[in-house]
């Protein structure tokens, strides 16, 4: 048990850090996810140096081997096979307390020792279940990753490799990948909406990222009987209660009428605070 810990959760756009005392999250920071690898290395060693801790504790997006500190393939940071420790440990910092998955530690976060499933939507779509505040993790680790479920037969190239999944279609960078290949900029989730009200193109967009998320919602939901199905990360953030009517609609249409009755949809209201208190639980700190 320590005091004071340091918790840095690395997602795909952004790294955002705090320190978690006495079960709140405070200090929370963010910037720029660095890249490549030695980047990032320098990026956290320099936030594990500015904020001084007992112990820290570490989420990184993609599928990780947790024990020995492998982050097997994580798209959106362009990483393959690379032991993330080892690589810290090299620029001097001590073993993380916890490493794990970033929607596991924003799952465990929601939840706050209860149940939920959580499905994530930021710049990639992921899900997770937290039963009785542990992950529910699967054999391989990988329980939730709706966000590559099949969605489009023949449809449109996801970094993971395979085409038409839920994340080519819903998540911020299949979005700003739709957009740079019809030679148009977006800023941000929230310029969709309006676009969509302009222009019939951005409309049809907007739609099928509601479609693939409902999609991935109901899987995930007709899986686990969650009882409470939260949508986070920054997409669902900025998309508001137009997602959650979108989600709400598609549990009704989809999943055993009884199991979607006893879902309620809600929106994170945690937001970059919900990783970092998850890997505050996972260390046993909270
Ligand atoms: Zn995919």
């Amino acid at each position: 048990m320590t005091d004071r810990l340091l918790a840095v959760d690395v997602g795909g756009s952004r790294v955002k850090w705090g320190t978690a005392v006495r079960g709140e999250v405070r200090e929370v920071r963010s910037a720029a996810t660095e890249r490549p690898l030695a980047a990032l290395v320098r990026q956290v060693a320099k936030v594990h140096a500015e904020f001084p801790a007992d112990d820290w504790g570490l989420c990184v997006p993609g599928t990780l081997d947790s024990k020995r500190g492998v982050v097997r393939v994580a798209a959106n940071l362009d990483l393959r096979d690379v032991n993330l420790v080892d690589a810290l440990a090299e620029a001097g910092l001590p073993r993380p307390a916890v490493f794990l998955n970033d929607v596991a530690a924003a799952a465990l976060g929601e939840a706050a020792g209860g149940t939920l499933a959580l499905l994530q939507v930021g710049t990639g779509v992921a899900g997770r279940f937290v039963a009785d505040g542990r992950v529910v993790q699967g054999a391989g680790g990988l329980a939730g990753e709706v966000g590559h479920l099949r969605f489009r037969r023949g449809g449109l190239p996801c970094p993971c490799g395979s085409a038409g999944c839920v994340e080519a279609y819903a998540a911020w960078g299949g979005i700003r990948h739709r957009y740079a290949e019809r030679g148009r900029a977006i800023a941000t989730p929230e310029s969709l909406l309006d676009d969509a009200d302009r222009d019939q193109w951005a409309a049809s967009v907007l739609a099928e990222a509601f479609e693939a998320l409902g999609f991935a919602a109901a899987a995930l939901v007709a899986v686990c009987d969650p009882g409470e199905l939260r949508l986070g990360g920054g997409v669902a953030q900025a998309w508001r209660e137009r997602l959650v009517a979108s989600v709400r609609q598609a549990l009704d249409a989809s999943v055993l009428s009884d199991v979607a009755a006893a879902t309620r949809v809600t929106r994170s209201e945690l937001g970059d605070r919900a990783g970092l208190l998850g890997i505050a639980r996972a260390s046993g700190f909270v």
